[in-house]
């Protein structure tokens, strides 16, 4: 079923790099906007000043494009509905406040942090929590206490002050969520919460509900975090007179434990990113990133798209284009998704063998051009195609091939022992002759030979194949030994026989 006019946004706040959490709740915004052919929105929101962290805007933009996530509107494209970065909004919010007051559902308040800290404190030593609600608010320093009059007289000689939400005092809220179905609040148990201050800026909840509703967003997709704030949110679009967005809640990213939430100390202890691409902090301190760990854009969102959501079928390998097909909020699970390191990597791994040779040869050769090792003449699609098997990452090509790119100068000590026998060096001589005469030095061609000496002088096949395996690679590991001797070429083979055959001691 095709739902229209589909609006979504992902609303970011810049205080820090994207936790992978958060990457999830885009992608899955994106999914589906593309899924209902609809419009997909980056907006910052950026009303809280003191947590701003310089580069985190820059760091969400480059992550996404990164990821393949592609925005309709946005800071950087513009569109119809902008400034798509809150600070630049700043003018638009403060109207809509007053009309708040004006309807009576905010009030005026100029209590202190000093009274309010102590409050707390008070009620702390009692074994409660202070609220600011409807329970006490009539006998707090605000303009249901002193009136309107009294209080616009104070705003008016600069006294600062706050709005307030006012919280019905007794009201069974029946809200529905397209994950959870239907929620149920009693207005009771909430907060007045403090929605703009007198600075000019409002906060998260205000911007957040004039802004959704100004871009006319049809479909409210976030983390479960923000779950408590749908009542809220239910409640000033009422008050504002306008109609709500539809609300999915998605599942929290677990600990591989299971045990709470996924955190950046998680990833530090057990070696994984929590962040899509590398983060380094205005203090310089840096964390891991997933691209930078050398993982696949497409593997990685592959791997977030199934934590809290599944087709419903077997299948865990999907492209972009299977996952817009593919995607329904009715299918994102209700409870949390537990990270496991390991299936991330074995999803890269799939994507390692089901990418072309080519294309991971080419970034291969970026990391054997930083490495500085030379690849003149060698054929890196072949080499990545004998090896892949055996890596999860592009990273890891190089230790499963090193052999192809240096003649081996030490021997594995253990191999030695087991796999280099007295007559060794004798058989790999006559190897030797036998391969200088071999013109096509094909795999099939020198297998072919070589298993015709082999059998014509009765050899012991398994002894004649280490000692050879011994000699081209300096272990016992690697790819078909003929597959690898048409890499390196005849007169490689024939100058790491003789080598062997000079320096190997037993
Ligand atoms: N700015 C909020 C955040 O940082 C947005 C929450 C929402 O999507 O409503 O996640």
């Amino acid at each position: 079923m095709s739902i229209n006019n589909v609006r979504v946004r992902f609303a970011p706040s810049p205080t820090g790099p994207l936790h992978i959490g958060g990457v999830r709740t885009a992608l899955y915004n994106y999914l589906f906007a593309r899924k209902h052919g609809g419009t997909m929105i980056l907006r910052v929101e950026d009303t809280d000043e003191t947590r701003f962290v310089e580069g985190a805007q820059e760091y969400i933009i480059d992550a996404f494009k990164w990821c393949g996530i592609e925005f309709d509107e946005s800071p950087e494209k513009g569109g119809n509905y902008g400034p798509y970065i809150q600070s630049q909004r700043k003018d638009i919010y403060s109207e809509y406040a007053e009309k708040l007051v004006e309807s009576g559902n905010a009030y005026y308040a100029f209590d202190t942090a000093e009274e309010l800290t102590k409050f707390r404190s008070e009620a702390e030593a009692n074994k409660e929590t202070f609220t600011y609600s409807s329970a006490n608010r009539k006998s707090l320093n605000n303009s249901e206490n002193i009136g309107i009059e009294a209080a616009k007289e104070r705003i008016a000689n600069g006294e600062v002050y706050v709005l307030r939400f006012k919280t019905p005092e007794n009201e069974e809220l029946v809200m529905h969520d397209i994950v959870r179905g239907e929620v149920r609040v009693q207005t009771s148990t909430l907060d007045d919460k403090v929605l703009f201050k007198s600075s000019g800026m409002p906060t998260y909840h205000l911007a957040n509900i004039i802004d959704d509703h100004l871009m006319e967003i049809s479909h409210v997709i976030r983390g479960e975090e923000w779950l408590p704030s749908m009542p809220l949110h239910i409640m000033l679009y009422r008050a504002f007179g306008w109609n709500a967005p539809e609300f999915a809640h998605l599942p929290l990213l677990l600990k591989p434990t299971g045990n709470g939430k996924l955190s950046k100390r998680d990833g530090d202890k057990l070696g994984f990113p929590v962040f899509p691409t590398q983060w380094i902090n205005p203090e310089g301190e840096k964390s891991m990133g997933y691209r930078e760990e050398g993982y696949f854009a497409d593997a990685f969102i592959n791997m977030l798209a199934l934590l809290g959501w599944n087709a419903g079928t077997e299948q865990e390998i999907f492209s972009m284009e299977e996952l817009i097909e593919a995607f329904s909020l009715e299918r994102v699970n209700k409870s949390g998704a537990r990270f496991d390191p390991e299936k991330a990597k074995w999803f890269n791994h799939q994507y390692m063998i089901n990418n072309s040779d080519e294309f991971i040869a080419e970034e291969f050769a970026k990391i054997l051009d930083n490495k500085g090792i030379s690849y003149k003449n060698l054929p890196l699609a072949k080499i990545v195609s004998l090896v892949k098997d055996r890596a999860n990452f592009t990273n890891d090509i190089y230790d499963q091939s090193y052999f192809f790119f240096e003649t081996p100068t030490e021997y594995d000590a253990k191999t030695v022992k087991k796999r280099w026998k007295e007559d060794a060096p004798i058989m790999m001589a006559d190897l030797k002759t036998i391969l200088q005469n071999v013109q096509d030095f094909s795999s099939e061609n020198t297998e072919t030979v070589v298993k015709a000496w082999i059998e014509a002088k009765e050899l012991p096949m398994g002894k004649v194949m280490n000692a050879f395996r011994l000699s081209i690679v300096g272990a016992g590991k690697g790819p078909h030994m003929f597959d690898i001797i048409s890499i390196i070429g005849k007169d490689e083979t024939l100058l790491r026989l003789q080598n062997a055959i000079d320096n190997i001691k037993r």
